[in-house]
């Protein structure tokens, strides 16, 4: 069976390596000749609107699937004509922007951030009135990894900002003092079969992912049930089918949800290593038509991604229960180059083995120190 995937990143790239042991074949489709599937799989370069080579792209093929949250709406369209198409193009149409996936929480009854849209800069301030401070104004679409958002701490920022802000729909946020971030996984099979990973702890740097812990310290079964419920009403509300990540924050016991990412996700790839099937392999089973498989987790993980630079693979894989991935880009700042994976039998050994990691992972910015801050309470 072939498989197309719209999206040649890592994330691209680690699908198509959980999917070669199943006997799956993919082609991928993205606007850049320098794609980091490139290396493992047919690629064919083309633009997502480009509608010709999106029909070439899909001849032979069985379903599309997609690992880049951006793609136009218009192409999955476009390509469900010709072939299956999964998770489906209302599923990432809601995920692309901040309303409609707001509105869905709402509906389903799940808490979320109390925010109001803002239509132009002339709203600015009486939605600010509204919301209070300090807030956080994001782009209702097309923003990721911290971009597209300023946060507004006092009425001089408001002012600023004003100038500053694209005149493209902008959503107001309240700032939520959350306690921590965290994020679930879930799988939903063709057949409707439901799976879910362990809530994970994620630390951010400059509103990019630095730091996963799977299971989150302290999850508790009350927790993870709450994350549960709200995943499967999402899942059941879309008629979804792959993987779906729900970003949330931990608020005084409860849960609040932040936003969701239709496809596997960065605060997922400690499952290469760390559960019994990784979120790659489940992504596929699961648009497949396969049964997803068991999500338990082999013990304890830690996920650190590599941003702009790389440590020395010697140093690092001298450390016990170290997996080192590379994703074959070229070194850029602010750019994720790969991830390193950390795994225990323990919490206890999993904080030695972090703190055996080579001081390039000892500075700030990999947040190790947050961690033990974090267990220590
Ligand atoms: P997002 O693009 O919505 O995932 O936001 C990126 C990061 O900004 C999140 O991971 C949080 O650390 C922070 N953030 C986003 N929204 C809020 C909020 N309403 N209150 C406080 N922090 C936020």
């Amino acid at each position: 069976m072939t498989i197309g995937i719209l999206g040649g990143g890592q994330l691209g790239y680690m699908l198509a390596l959980a999917g070669y042991p199943l006997d799956f074949h993919f082609r991928f489709l993205d606007p850049s000749p320098q794609a980091p599937v490139g290396r493992v799989a047919s690629r064919v370069t083309a633009e997502y609107t480009d509608f010709e080579a999106l029909e070439k792209f899909a001849h032979g093929l069985a379903l599309v699937t997609y690992e880049f949250e951006n793609v136009p709406v218009e192409a999955l369209r476009f390509l469900q004509k010709l072939v299956p198409v999964y998770p489906s193009a209302q599923a990432l149409e809601t995920a692309q922007d901040r309303r409609s996936e707001k509105l869905l929480f709402q509906k389903l009854g799940i808490p979320t951030t109390k925010s109001a849209v803002i239509n132009s800069a002339g709203e600015l301030h009486q939605t600010v009135k509204k919301i209070g401070l300090p807030a956080i104004l994001k782009t209702c679409r097309l923003g990721y990894d911290g971009k597209g958002q300023w946060v507004l701490r006092t009425g001089e920022d408001v002012e600023r900002i004003k100038n500053e802000i694209p005149s493209a729909p902008l959503i107001l946020e309240e700032f939520v003092k959350f306690s921590r971030e965290l994020s679930i996984l879930a799988v939903r099979a063709r057949n409707g079969e439901t799976a879910f990973y362990p809530l994970v702890e994620n630390h951010h740097r400059d509103g990019i992912l630095r730091l996963s812990l799977a299971p989150a310290p302290r999850l508790t079964e009350a927790l993870q049930r709450e994350a549960e419920a709200a995943a499967r009403r999402v899942l059941e509300s879309l008629d979804y089918v792959g993987v779906l990540a729900i970003e949330l924050f931990e608020c005084n016991g409860r849960l609040l949800a932040n936003e969701m990412a239709p496809r596997v996700h960065n605060s997922g790839h400690w499952t290469i290593e760390g559960a019994v099937t990784s979120q790659f392999e489940n992504h596929l089973r699961a648009v497949s038509g396969l049964p997803p498989g068991d999500t338990r987790t082999l013990g304890f993980s830690a996920m650190l991604n590599l941003i702009g630079e790389l440590p020395d693979s010697n140093e690092l894989l001298s450390v016990p229960g170290a997996h080192l991935h590379l994703y074959g880009k070229s070194l850029r700042s602010g750019r994720k180059v790969g991830h390193v994976t950390v795994r225990a039998d323990s919490n206890e050994q999993l904080q030695q083995r972090l703190r055996q990691l080579p001081a390039f992972f000892q500075r700030p910015e990999f947040c190790l120190l947050d961690r033990f801050t974090n267990s220590a309470k």
